[in-house]
């Protein structure tokens, strides 16, 4: 609520600031300055008649172009030649002098123009008849020819009276105008906020159910709304993930450590005189403890990698040379094993990906050819130049994947041969890891497999 009082208060001032001034603004044109400004629109008038009849002065139309001058603009000329007034317009403008009064009076300013031997000048009188200003914009024409304009100025003081009275009543309108909408704008800025604000709290303590959909149509509402929304989102991920994990772990760690637990129990109250059963307990604890090791890698690979931690280090680099490398690892097995790798490809392949993780990936789609390859102890690397792209093949003639397990391999832990669980090393984890890596760099990938004929994995790669 406070913070809704804040707002109320702060909106209010800067439109309370910006109605004064534009009050400031009326009443200083509309009632102090009226009169001035009256009088400076008039003069700029009567100079621009002046002007036009200084331009039309013999011309065919000029005492028509007077004539019109005087009934549409509401003032009155006469033109005066050698000391004789030739034209005078005769309407019924406030402004003409025509009683013996004024004529006195246009006499006086008449002489005075003439004599000053000026171009142009302006005179003020009062008109007795009416009690107005008189404005005369006086012209000379050529040397002997003078042009003299006037209009009454009317008195603005009952104008200024009724103005003043609206204004009075404007001001008190726009102040209360500005505190109601004040009110208004801060309840639709408020309550969106104070809405976000309660469901951000029930986020930060836990809680991944709460929503932050808006019907707000301000831009910056709906943006915070949605940031907090991608929050949300990262934070249930992150929490799920570390929930899945403690339980896979635990679960996972408890196999092996019973097994280890038991063997050296075993060992050291049973077999520790028999040599080679103790050698046999102790290679089973080796053994699990090299399972257990590669378990917990696995797990922590895969978690860095789902939580987006491991950004990706995109570089250019020669994929044969990294092919040849992973395949060395596994000489071993060609020596002792009757492994057979067949990779055929001489020439360069530059790509650009993050090295260390598309090497994870081709060791373990190597290591699962590997595990499950087929009597022919045959594993397969191919490479089809694409347009974009290099496509990786990875092969093996082995038992194949059932068609309704092709697409669950991808998740964690899933493992086709649930019965065996223990007969092949593997942790269920390597192609979700593959999984993951591959979708971060946007690659396409996937999986063809004949049961009983053999599995091809593949993934295409960016060239550099
Ligand atoms: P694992 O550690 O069990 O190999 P993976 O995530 O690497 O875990 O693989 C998941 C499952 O996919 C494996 O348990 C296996 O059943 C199946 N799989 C993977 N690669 C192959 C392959 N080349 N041939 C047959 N089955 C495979």
């Amino acid at each position: 609520m406070k913070s809704r009082n804040n707002l109320i208060k702060k909106i209010w001032t800067y439109l309370i600031i910006f109605s004064i001034t534009i009050l400031s603004f009326l009443w200083l044109f509309q009632v102090i300055f009226l009169d001035t400004y009256y009088v400076w629109v008039k003069t700029n008038d009567m100079s621009k008649i002046a002007d036009k009849i200084y331009n039309n002065y013999n011309t065919d139309e000029f005492e028509d172009i007077l004539d019109s001058l005087s009934f549409e603009k509401d003032v009155c000329i006469s033109i005066v030649i050698n000391d004789e007034q030739t034209y005078s317009s005769n309407g019924f403008s406030k402004g003409c002098l025509s009683s013996m009064e004024s004529n006195f009076a246009y006499e006086k300013y008449k002489i005075e123009f003439i004599n000053s031997q000026k171009d142009e000048a302006e005179y003020r009188i009062i008109d007795n008849r009416y009690q107005n200003q008189i404005l005369i914009i006086c012209v000379k024409l050529n040397d002997s020819s003078y042009a003299f304009v006037s209009t009454s100025l009317q008195p603005l003081s009952s104008t200024t009276n009724i103005l003043t009275s609206q204004l009075i009543y404007v001001t008190i309108l726009v102040l209360i105008l500005s505190l109601l909408i004040s009110y208004f704008i801060s309840k639709k800025i408020s309550q969106p906020i104070i809405k976000i604000n309660k469901n951000a709290a029930r986020m930060a303590k836990g809680d991944y159910d709460v929503t932050f959909d808006t019907d707000s149509s301000i831009s910056e509402i709906v943006q915070l709304s949605n940031t907090l929304k991608e929050a949300k989102d990262e934070l249930s991920k992150t929490d799920e993930i570390r929930r899945e994990l403690m339980a896979n772990i635990s679960h996972d760690l408890k196999t092996p450590l019973t097994m280890i637990k038991a063997y050296a129990e075993m060992v050291r109250d049973l077999t520790y005189n028999d040599k080679v059963k103790r050698e046999s307990n102790l290679n089973t604890i080796i053994e699990e403890t090299d399972r257990l090791n590669l378990l917990v890698n696995d797990i922590l690979e895969l978690s860095k990698m789902q939580s987006n931690k491991l950004a990706l280090m995109i570089q250019e680099f020669d994929m044969n040379d990294l092919i040849k490398s992973i395949i060395k690892k596994f000489d071993y097995l060609e020596e002792q094993n009757n492994y057979k790798f067949n990779y055929e490809n001489n020439k360069k392949l530059l790509v650009k990906a993050d090295k260390k993780q598309i090497e994870q990936v081709i060791y373990n789609l190597i290591s699962n050819a590997v595990k499950y390859v087929g009597e022919d102890k045959q594993v397969i690397i191919n490479i089809i130049d694409k347009k974009d792209t290099y496509r990786v093949e990875i092969s093996d003639h082995g038992k194949g994947i059932k068609k309704d397990q092709l697409d669950l391999i991808w998740d964690k832990y899933y493992r086709t041969d649930k019965t065996h669980k223990r007969s092949t090393s593997g942790t269920g984890l390597g192609l979700s890891i593959v999984k993951s890596i591959l979708n971060k760099h946007k690659f396409d990938y996937g999986v063809k497999s004949i049961l009983n004929k053999g599995t091809t994995f593949y993934f295409e790669i960016n060239k550099k």
